[in-house]
């Protein structure tokens, strides 16, 4: 068993991003991801003042989230052609991957996969892949055909499908 950790975090595309120390076959666990979970009322209160820190926090379950300040999850990248996903298992985000990842690739996963119908949060998108859809919104505004992927690939919490309007 490697003692390397699993990722690094290194200058990417866009800013600095989570690349494999290692190969992953498909449907491997990457890494769990800590940090510390918070309402989704501390959230918006970073917005005024830390928003940076608010844009970084992970959607947890319907109230809450995961603020990975200090932990790999500050660096998970945004791509529209994800290579992982972060999933809810047993009471913990965990980032696994979606397909065969080569070591020294940058782990990515679609951050619409967690945004419910109720996050109002959007980014401009300029990730590089070919199928870029440009804005990065909630999942329910995905194109149908995305979002039937991510579901039959597993790609999707249960929180994030069962959030209301
Ligand atoms: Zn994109």
């Amino acid at each position: 068993m490697s003692r390397l950790p699993p990722l690094r975090i290194e200058r990417v595309r866009n800013g600095r991003g989570l690349v494999a120390n290692r190969a992953f076959t498909p449907g491997a666990l990457i890494t769990p991801l800590h940090g510390r979970v918070v309402s989704a009322r501390t959230v918006w209160g970073w917005w005024h003042g830390q928003p940076r820190r608010a844009a970084n926090c992970i959607r947890f379950d319907a109230d809450r989230y995961l603020d990975p300040t200090g932990e790999w999850g500050e660096f998970a990248n945004h791509g529209c052609r994800p290579n992982a996903a972060i999933l809810r298992e047993r009471g913990r985000l965990v980032l696994r991957s979606l397909r065969a990842i080569r070591a020294g690739e940058e782990v990515l996963h679609d951050y619409s996969t967690l945004l419910g119908a109720d996050d109002v949060w959007t980014m401009r998108c300029m990730c590089g892949a070919g199928a870029c859809r440009g804005m990065v919104r909630s999942f329910d505004r995905l194109p149908a055909a995305t979002r039937r992927r991510y579901r039959a690939i597993g790609a999707v919490p249960g929180f994030i499908l069962n959030s209301g309007r």
